[in-house]
């Protein structure tokens, strides 16, 4: 068995991971990334692409943002679509001049890995069959195969950046955790189209047929989701079906349609809403997705895992720069306070923008009401603002 020492184990190079180990290195403490996958498939998986304004800042401030400034599409409002209309909500005019950042989730992955090498830190790519030691005693480890070779890293603390299905909460016992869990009883079947933007900002579209949502990754490729069943076959959906579905779900009084266009990638995500309480078990720190899961409605998901490296890098410095625990003790309150109120803004986008196979007429004209309140009153469109541009950190 190879030993390796450090004071911070990360598993997991998604971007808790990633951004977690850069925040430690810039504050001068060490850590060694582990990852399953390969370098090339963690940057190209596709998932989330919005980023509030507190991610873009964090990017900025930590100094590796240059690439997102240069190429991520900066969107002042959204458009909520309903009834055949659709309203804007202006996020600037609504916060101050804040706003989100369309940029890829693997482009955050991309920028993050290539500082990380170029400052000579390591992450341990495609290293298999991870398994956590002593978490609960004062010398943690984390145990897997690098390169057909066991390895150990030998550690003051594992940071659990393994995402939803990944070994590290598994790892705390069950008399030590809760769950609050809800699963929502539909899924999004989303593509990305080789297909110039038609229309600068996203849609959230709520229509009889279901939720649509029109957004974008570049100046050439957009990204679009239908509202599916969380079991839908995908085999059934050519992309003639799809394109067809999304025009009647997505045209309103004034006839635009989205420019259709290759589609290059499909693929269905459920909807969940999930949190693990505590975040924390010993020596063992969960971040992400590991910890948290939201429905992709509200676009917090990536957001949230950044948030959380920003509070445990915060708690971590504070122990190794200041000889004080107080922050990592109270590391579960500090992210779960901002989680929680997360976790409620994006279930209430959900709840009024989807719709749901036992409402009755009733709970249909409810969920209009909401979004015509949400449309024309300043102050309700003020509350899906701010949330949706990124309440305060550590709140
Ligand atoms: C298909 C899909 C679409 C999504 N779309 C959106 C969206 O539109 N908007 C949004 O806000 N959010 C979206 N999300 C959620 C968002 O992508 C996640 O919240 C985000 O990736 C969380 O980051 P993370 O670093 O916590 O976890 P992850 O990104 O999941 O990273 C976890 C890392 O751990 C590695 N790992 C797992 N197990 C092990 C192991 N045993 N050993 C070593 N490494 C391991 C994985 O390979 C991965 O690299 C989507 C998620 C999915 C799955």
């Amino acid at each position: 068995m190879k030993t390796l020492t450090t004071q911070v184990a990360i598993l997991g190079a998604g971007p808790a991971g990633l951004m977690l180990a850069h925040l430690l290195h810039l504050a001068g403490i060490e850590s060694i990334v582990v990852e399953l996958r390969s370098r090339q498939y963690a940057e190209q998986r596709i998932r989330a692409g919005v980023l509030e304004q507190t991610t873009v800042d964090l990017m900025n401030d930590a100094g590796v943002g240059a690439r997102m400034t240069r190429e991520g599409l900066r969107h002042h409002g959204i458009e909520l679509g309903f009834r055949g209309e659709r309203h804007r909500i202006d996020l600037s005019d609504l916060t101050g001049g804040k706003c989100v950042t369309v940029y890829g989730q693997h482009e955050v992955v991309k920028d993050l890995i290539e500082c990380r090498l170029a400052d000579g830190q390591p992450i341990l790519f495609e290293s298999t069959e991870a398994a956590l030691k002593g978490v609960d005693t004062d010398h943690p480890s984390l145990q897997f195969i690098y390169r057909g070779e066991p390895h150990e890293v030998k550690c003051d603390y594992i940071a659990g950046c393994d995402g939803f299905h990944g070994i590290c909460r598994p790892a705390i016992p069950a008399s030590s955790i809760t769950l609050y869990d809800r699963e929502y009883p539909f899924g999004w079947l989303g593509i990305l189209a080789e297909a110039p933007p038609s229309r600068e900002e996203l849609i959230y579209q709520n229509s009889p047929r279901g939720f649509a949502l029109y957004s974008m990754r570049s100046p050439t490729v957009t990204r679009l989701y239908l509202q599916c069943e969380p079991q839908e076959d995908l085999s059934q959906w050519s992309d003639e079906r799809i394109w067809d579905e999304l025009n009647w779900r997505l045209t309103g009084a004034d006839g635009w349609t989205p420019t259709p266009g290759k589609i290059i990638q499909k693929g269905i995500t459920g909807m969940r809403s999930f949190v693990a309480h505590p975040m924390q078990y010993g020596r063992l720190f969960l971040l992400g997705d590991a910890a948290h899961i939201v429905p992709p409605t509200g676009a917090k998901g990536m957001n949230l895992a950044i948030a959380d490296a920003l509070v445990l890098s915060q708690a971590l410095t504070g122990f190794y720069i200041r000889n004080k625990t107080e922050a990592l003790a109270a590391y579960t309150a500090g992210c779960l306070s901002r989680v929680w109120k997360v976790q409620r803004f994006s279930w209430w986008m959900t709840s009024m923008l989807h719709n749901f196979a036992d409402d009755n007429p009733f709970d249909r004209q409810r969920q209009i009401a909401e979004l015509a309140y949400v449309t024309t009153s300043r102050a309700a469109a003020t509350t899906l603002a701010e949330n949706y541009v990124g309440l305060p950190l550590m709140t």
